[in-house]
């Protein structure tokens, strides 16, 4: 009896101390994602850094603000988008597209359900992975990037570079809990209400799936996540190509009502199989296809 005693103590220690070294981990390659970028003033994103780890592609090095803290050893810019000159994605047309239709009484705070819990199980649609301002990923769910959407990645790059185009992922997969930091670093320095319109808050950020990219071109740092992206060859090439490689511009022009954001050109999203070309063939997006808020 004592010896089975011992056994399990030794097993939770032994478990508890991989935890500790996978956590420690963790945080260890999210101190290289530090926030040293431009403080946005009137955006209304949620796109918030650029995440360095993600990429393994040579970084741009651009100085920072005067203003802003830089961490050691960090010299990648995290601009938050700029803003949309349209002026599109208010708070009203969130308000609207995010509350649910059953209940009156449910209060939206910039686009967020107020009091929603945290999610238990992350929410699918016939196999298909969703986080929306509807539907947030669990604290605990931390897959890391998916191996598959890299790959696709990987090709999409290589036959942008075909066409002349040199086409750089500046940020993918985002953990929970650099999330966390991330929007309470923002909301420290602007204000929640600020926070909100350009950083999701944790759990909320289609980063955290594994299989989203932020998607700029090299030489063009200036345009990354600002919609002009959006006009240049590359960007136009990346909108009308990208389903070819099983990724969908997550958040199209002119459809901040249904996905709770407004235009982000450089935001896309890997989706198993061809459902990328049947969402980008229909014109819609990825709420509209799936038929969910
Ligand atoms: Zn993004």
């Amino acid at each position: 009896m004592g010896a089975i005693v011992s056994l399990l103590l030794i097993i939770a220690i032994i478990g508890s101390i991989i935890y500790k070294y996978e956590v420690a981990n963790r945080d260890g390659a999210n101190d290289n994602d530090a926030v040293t970028g431009q403080v946005p003033t009137n955006v209304d994103e949620q796109e918030p850094p650029i995440d360095e780890s993600v990429s393994n592609i040579e970084q741009p090095t651009v100085t920072p603000n005067e203003d802003e803290e830089i961490k050691e050893g960090n010299t990648v810019p995290t601009d938050v988008p700029k803003a949309n000159a349209n002026g599109n994605g208010t708070e009203g047309s969130k308000d609207k597209t995010n509350a649910p239709k059953e209940n009156e009484n449910v209060s939206i705070e910039n686009g967020y359900i107020v009091g929603q819990q945290p999610a238990k199980e992350p929410k699918y649609v016939d196999n298909i992975l969703i986080a929306n301002k509807k539907y947030p990923l669990p604290a605990t769910f931390n897959e890391g990037e998916s191996a598959t959407a890299r790959a696709a990645l990987d090709e999409m790059i290589a036959a942008a570079g075909q066409q002349g185009y040199t086409l750089i992922a500046f940020s993918g997969y985002r953990s929970y809990e650099y999330q966390t930091d991330l929007y309470n670093r923002y909301v420290n320095r602007d204000g929640k209400d600020a926070a909100d319109r350009y950083s999701a808050r944790p759990g909320y950020s289609e980063h955290q799936t594994g299989l989203t990219f932020d998607i700029g071109e090299k030489g063009k740092e200036a345009l990354w996540l600002t919609s002009e992206f959006g006009e240049t060859p590359a960007g136009k090439w990346l909108a009308t190509n990208s389903h070819k490689y099983g990724f969908i511009l997550r958040y199209p022009e002119g459809k901040e009502d249904v996905t709770g954001y407004m235009y982000e050109s450089w935001h896309f999203r890997y989706l198993e199989g061809d459902t990328a070309t049947k969402v980008y063939n229909a014109g819609v997006t990825l709420e509209e296809y799936l038929g969910i808020e």
